[in-house]
């Protein structure tokens, strides 16, 4: 019996080693096969906060290239994020998360517009301005933003910048009312002469001989005023294009100058041509002409009696040659030499209409001047005359783009 217990105590000992090391080996199975999770759900969760910061930055680089402007307000109205486009469009500087839209932009506007979405749930279309020295213009479009219960949690609003669009808007509504006028003086003018005709003016030849050449003035007008629209609505959307090649300056300059002598004669204005004759520049010669001829043209109707015109050329270190149309009448305002090259900007009007100008003149200078790549001014002081300076390509260079917006 001794012999049994211990044999059955031999094999007991013997089975729980056997177990021992059976579960050893288990545990240590079940460790690594633990391990091996372990590593596999860091290198899931490595790759997942990979996709998720590529997300991000994905979403804020779109969010940043967008020209529309954003906002986005938590559910207590403070500020949650913005993109780069609206701390453009309101110069917003610094940190501005986490105030109220009152406190990051002063707008009553905009407040009024976020207590608007929150009890009609979204605005579209709602017009913002931005006050200041240059206003700015907003379409502003906003939603209520609700959580899974459906507990509201923000606003978002979409800034969209009308400004552009605005003053195009208004430089045509100006450019608009400015031509009906200026088309619509000289035929009130021409209707009241043709009423005082018929009315009995007709029977005395000598009255009637003056009102005839009234009205031919105002005719003469109207028909200068409609050639410069459509010069200025040809440049403006391109339908004049360039023929540019070298020429000399001389011989243009005199051409233009044996077309206007006569005008220049009856103010006894003395023409001077101090081109030369070997200057040149890569041009269009129609358009240069046209350029020459409302300058001198200019100086002689707003030069002195018995006064000097001149025009010269010099060349420029950058390719370029400088001319100049000098006169020694009046000259110009300090405050009017930037405005005078504006459609319809004139420093005395009645002295402009009383010499058939149509103050497009000068517009049209620049442009053509603009689209030769070159550039157009004026210096003058009140009593010493004015000079017109403008610059052309000596060699052909590459087209400009032409201005599209254009004070009126
Ligand atoms: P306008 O048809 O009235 O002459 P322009 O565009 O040619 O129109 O010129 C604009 C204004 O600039 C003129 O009305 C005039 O007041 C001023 N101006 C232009 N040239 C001269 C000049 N040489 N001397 C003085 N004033 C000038």
């Amino acid at each position: 019996r001794f012999k049994m217990w211990q044999f059955f105590c031999g094999i007991s000992v013997a089975l729980l080693f056997v177990l021992h090391f059976w579960w050893k080996r288990r545990y240590e199975s079940v460790d690594s096969d633990l391990g091996r999770c372990r590593h596999r759900i860091e290198v899931l969760q490595e790759e997942h906060e990979n996709v998720v910061a590529q997300t991000v930055a994905q979403q804020e680089a779109l969010f940043n290239s967008m020209l529309e402007g954003f906002l986005l307000l938590d559910a207590e109205g403070r500020v949650k994020t913005m993109n780069q486009s609206l701390q453009r469009l309101f110069t917003v500087h610094g940190d501005i998360r986490g105030k109220t839209i009152m406190e990051a932009f002063r707008l009553h506007g905009l407040q009024d517009l976020a207590e608007r979405v929150s009890r009609e749930g979204q605005v579209r279309g709602f017009e913002l301005e931005l006050p200041g020295f240059r206003s700015r213009y907003f379409e502003v479009s906003a939603v209520a933003l609700f959580d899974l219960h459906d507990e509201p949690n923000g606003m978002l609003f979409t800034f969209h910048d009308l400004t552009r669009l605005k003053e195009l808007e208004n430089t045509r509504k100006e450019f608009v009312a400015n031509v009906s006028h200026e088309l619509r003086t000289p035929l009130t003018l021409i209707k009241g002469f043709v009423e005082t005709l018929i009315d009995g003016a007709k029977d005395d030849p000598a009255v009637a001989t003056r009102f005839l050449q009234t009205i031919q003035k105002h005719t003469d007008r109207l028909t200068f005023l409609i050639e410069d629209l459509l010069t200025i609505s040809r440049l403006e959307s391109g339908q004049i294009t360039l023929n540019q090649q070298k020429l000399l300056l001389r011989p243009l300059v005199e051409r233009v100058m044996d077309d206007l002598q006569s005008r220049a004669a009856e103010k006894d204005i003395l023409l001077e041509n101090r081109v030369n004759d070997e200057a040149s520049a890569n041009v269009d010669a129609d358009r240069l002409q046209q350029v020459l001829f409302n300058l001198v043209d200019n100086s002689i109707k707003y030069g002195r009696l018995e006064g000097t015109v001149i025009v010269g050329a010099e060349p420029m270190a950058d390719g370029f040659i400088k001319m100049w149309v000098k006169d020694d009448g009046p000259g110009i305002p300090p405050d009017a030499t930037e405005r005078v090259f504006e459609r319809f900007y004139r420093v005395d009007r009645a002295r402009s209409r009383e010499q058939g100008g149509t103050g497009l003149g000068l517009s049209i200078v620049k442009h053509i001047v603009q689209s030769h790549g070159g550039e157009v001014w004026v210096e003058s002081r009140l009593g010493e005359g004015a000079t017109f300076y403008f610059t052309l390509p000596v060699e052909k260079i590459e087209r400009f783009p032409l201005p599209v917006l254009q004070t009126a």
